[in-house]
């Protein structure tokens, strides 16, 4: 939470040993075709923390190879039970636990149990047919992923994947390969076959605009932008029609009624907008306040974000590190300036934390009202706009007014309010008394221009399985 830890807490690794920046293909490292690398930054500090190979197009395609054959027909991974590939999913799990990358875990043992009970089903189709499908793999999966949540994105497309029997070529993003090659070490050593995922660090416009157009990936699964998205899909529509799912933006509306236990709807709506300095698609970035309580619910916000320990990320009591990269930092204070111009008032922050690069201070404006920039377009920083509303029909309208739907929150003790909002609300999750409630078992992803597919839960299987259906002619009727 974002409160002040009294507790004890052990000591970081501060400078940890970096062993693998690699290309991960075939479960060997290899350098990039080209020759060329790329630095990887700590945005904390600005220092570089090594050179990672940068992988193009050829070694994409290398990648794709290497998936491919993986997965082919009678390949050690097609021909291995469902139930050995669920083992070695919970292999991998232990071998995350034992390098402490605790919050992935969940995902991968969820879908780890799985693989043995992805089935199909048999019809009862006319006459003397019998009918039943098969829930087979899609065959090679590209993934491309963002920086906000390395690690989980990462699991978030493999573990499904994997689940299903898929093999997999991934994209981590450029700011943020680390992570994703580490697990590459770890997924061999899990026992896991020789190119059953391969890891491609690189860019987008290259190595990631060669998997969504490349004509031998099956299946692309996106996370990012919305304006990238659309590249993904064109891409996808323009090459084979590979299948895609795409997790884009969001502008999550909250809406805090004024019988709502105020206290926690002031936490969980912080906690939404300023959770990873307010880079994730699900940021709380928008909160309708019901009139009656609107002053001492930004009375309360204002006090509690004033009180955010900022610092170095890797300190234990630290909940508020910098924002990823220059470019982003630059993005949010030209909104907040916005905000500013359009007539918001400025209650906390907005600026940056004095002679620490890339930090920005939680930042909060109040009178926010839904024309203005800050209230529409995805910020990606630590900016909670608060607006006042009168009535639930009118909230409703406005919250749902936006080209988004990804998130949404409801807070009320009411619970008939509380289902109906949720029913009106256009949003793929609506959180109750709640935020960034996720869980591995429940589906996540948008409506709208927020996306397409479903990740998490049993809902991904569909995604990552063709259906076959087998129909045999019987010589008479079964009776
Ligand atoms: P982005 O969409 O450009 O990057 C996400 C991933 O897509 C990265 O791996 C990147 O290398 C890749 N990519 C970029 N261009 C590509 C292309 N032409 N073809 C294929 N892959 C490509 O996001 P960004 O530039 O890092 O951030 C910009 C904005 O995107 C943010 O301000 C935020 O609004 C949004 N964003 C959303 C999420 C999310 O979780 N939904 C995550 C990151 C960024």
């Amino acid at each position: 939470g974002l409160a002040r830890n009294t507790s004890p807490l052990p000591q970081p690794v501060k400078i940890p040993e970096i062993k693998h920046t690699k290309i991960f293909i075939n479960n060997e490292w290899h350098t990039s075709i080209k020759g060329k690398k790329f630095p990887t930054i700590n945005p904390a500090t600005g220092v570089k923390i090594c050179d990672v190979e940068e992988a193009d197009k050829a070694d994409v395609d290398e990648a794709v190879r290497a998936a491919r054959a993986a997965g082919q027909r009678g390949s050690e991974w097609r021909q291995m039970d469902a139930s050995s590939r669920g083992r070695l999913l919970h292999r991998l799990a232990d071998l995350l636990e034992r390098e402490r990358l605790n919050h992935i875990i969940k995902t991968l043992r969820y879908y780890a149990g799985w693989t043995d009970k992805i089935h199909g089903k048999t019809m009862p189709v006319d006459e003397n047919f019998v009918c039943f499908t098969k829930h087979e793999p899609v065959g090679v999966c590209g993934a491309i992923i963002p920086w906000n949540f390395p690690l989980l994105m990462f699991m978030w497309k493999i573990a499904p994947a994997l689940a299903c029997g898929n093999t997999v070529v991934i994209k981590p993003a450029e700011q943020t390969p680390l992570t994703a090659l580490h697990t590459g070490a770890l997924i061999k050593e899990a026992g896991f076959p020789p190119g059953v995922v391969n890891i491609v660090p690189g860019f987008g416009p290259t190595a990631g605009a060669a998997i969504g157009s490349h004509m031998n990936i099956d299946k692309v699964a996106f996370t990012g932008s919305t304006e990238v998205g659309q590249l993904i899909k064109a891409a996808a529509a323009k090459s084979n029609l590979k299948r895609v799912t795409l997790e884009l933006g969001g502008k999550n509306p909250c809406i805090v009624f004024a019988d709502s236990d105020l206290q926690s709807a002031v936490e969980e709506t912080q906690k939404g907008a300023f959770f990873n300095q307010g880079q994730a698609c699900t940021a709380a970035s928008r909160v309708y306040v019901e009139e009656a309580v609107y002053d001492e619910f930004l009375r309360l916000s204002v006090e509690r974000a004033k009180n955010i320990a900022i610092g170095d990320p890797l300190e234990p009591r630290t909940s508020h590190g910098p924002q990823i990269n220059q470019h982003q930092f630059d993005k949010i204070l030209e909104l907040v300036a916005s905000g500013k111009k359009e007539g918001a008032t400025l209650e906390c922050g907005g600026c940056a934390v004095e002679d620490r690069g890339l930090f920005i201070h939680p930042t909060i404006f109040s009178d926010v009202k839904d024309h203005m920039r800050i209230a529409k377009e995805e910020i990606f920083g630590p900016v909670q706009c608060i607006m006042k509303f009168k009535t639930q029909e009118e909230v409703i309208d406005r919250a749902n007014g936006t080209q988004y739907g990804l998130t949404a929150a409801v807070f009320t003790r009411d619970i008939h309010r509380a289902m109906s909002v949720s029913a009106a609300l256009e949003a793929g999750t609506v959180w109750v008394n709640c935020y960034n409630a996720l869980h591995a078992q429940a589906p996540f992803g948008g409506y709208k221009m927020s996306g397409n597919g479903r990740e998490l839960g049993e809902y991904a299987l569909a995604e990552y399985t063709e259906v076959k259906a087998i129909t045999l002619k019987l010589s008479e009727r079964l009776t």
